[in-house]
């Protein structure tokens, strides 16, 4: 079991240009290797954060060059029978769906469409390597948990049971029961569903941005070889969360609370499912949320990406330092006057709960 966290800062977007004296988020490291996220203090400007993490993207990175370093090497082990599972995590308009999902120009395709292509692309090569006597077929699967609820989305809303699908443990593996699943043999056919699908989320309609924070969208790609009588499945799963923004500061009427508390509580397992699994633990507290029990996090022999999006502006503020402290591996403070000068080795106590998280990370060494 393998994890990753990468950060991806997302560019200025048109209507903000104005804003570039806002930007407050900055990528740090080696030219190709960045791997530092700095951000001021808010509470005193003149310290600044740092974090740390496997890897991050700055604004300028393409979406191929997201995909090529982090998702593209892990098709061969997909092949070889462990699963992938990628993650965008973030505050709503941070770029959550532009990574996965992305715009229609070919340059514009996000993680999932690339995934698919690079699946087929593998797929023929395996088949062609055996002699033609390996068989690849890929299935979709694709649904949404919405208010701790799981909404099939191959099926058109006003069919689905407001109740939802239920969950079953089947040879330790939690299934939803009645969950469809298509086949999918090339990109065509994928283009079509996955568009279809997404016309179904409950999320769908006129507020899109403001309803599809609320749920988290999964899609599950199967591929399954076949040789003879042996069968090999192994699954991509690539997830479109629920923004992470701190709901108690956002418009809070009653339905929303709902919401916020089932999103707020399978995020917070989600990283501590992420953190259990970077730490070798042998318990992963996968259990306690849908989201994470449906995905079996931890529990497979697999690889999980986790791609933390970041809006660069100060009006993010509080909600990009509350999910850094969730997803970094490692955070310090500086004081921003003296370049590069560490004041503080550790985080002094107190000073970290600054953007209301709870979680201590452990200091750089
Ligand atoms: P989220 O899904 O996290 O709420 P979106 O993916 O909808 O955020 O992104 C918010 C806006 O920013 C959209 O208009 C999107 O097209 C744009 N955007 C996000 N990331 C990028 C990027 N890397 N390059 C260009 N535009 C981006
Ligand atoms: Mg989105």
């Amino acid at each position: 079991m393998s994890v990753r966290v990468v950060a991806r800062i997302r560019p200025l977007l048109d209507k903000d240009k104005e804003l570039s004296k806002d930007i407050i988020v900055r990528a740090e490291g080696p030219e190709g290797k960045k791997n530092v996220v700095r951000i001021p203090n808010p509470k005193n400007e003149s310290e600044e954060f740092s974090f740390t993490f496997n890897g991050v993207y700055d604004m300028s990175t393409s979406q191929e060059e997201l995909f090529t370093n982090e998702v593209a090497p892990h098709l061969k082990s997909l092949f070889q029978g462990l699963d992938v599972t990628i993650f965008a995590y973030g505050v709503t308009g941070t770029g959550k769906t532009h990574t996965m999902r992305g715009g229609l120009k070919m340059s514009d395709r996000g993680v999932i469409p690339r995934l698919l292509s690079g699946i087929y692309r593998r797929g023929r090569k395996v088949s062609k390597d055996s002699g033609g006597e390996t068989g690849v077929a890929v299935t979709l699967s694709y649904y949404e948990i919405y208010n701790d609820k799981v909404f099939d989305l191959f099926e058109s809303p006003d069919k689905r049971s407001l109740a939802g699908l239920p969950l079953r443990e089947k040879d330790g593996k939690t299934v939803v029961v009645g969950l469809s699943e298509r086949d999918c043999d090339d990109l065509k056919d994928f283009e079509r569903l996955y568009i279809e699908a997404n016309n179904n989320r409950s999320t769908a309609g006129t507020k899109l941005n403001a309803q599809s924070s609320r749920s988290h969208a999964i899609l599950q790609v199967k591929v399954i070889q076949t040789n003879g009588d042996e069968t090999l499945i192994s699954t991509a799963s690539a997830i479109d969360l629920a923004g992470s923004e701190d709901n108690r500061r956002t418009d809070n009427g009653k339905d929303r609370m709902v919401e916020s508390a089932s999103i707020n509580k399978s995020l917070f397992v989600l990283s501590q499912c992420i953190d259990a699994i970077g730490r070798g633990d042998k318990r992963i507290p996968f259990r306690e949320s849908k989201m994470t029990r449906v995905l079996s996090l931890g529990q497979n022999n697999g690889i999980t990406i986790m791609i933390l999006n970041l809006a660069p502006l100060r009006s993010y503020h509080l909600d990009t330092l509350s999910s850094l402290n969730v997803s970094s591996r490692a955070k310090r403070i500086e004081v921003r006057e003296i370049e590069n000068e560490v004041v503080f080795k550790q985080p002094p106590r107190g000073t970290s709960s600054i953007a209301g998280s709870n979680m201590q990370r452990q200091p750089l060494r």
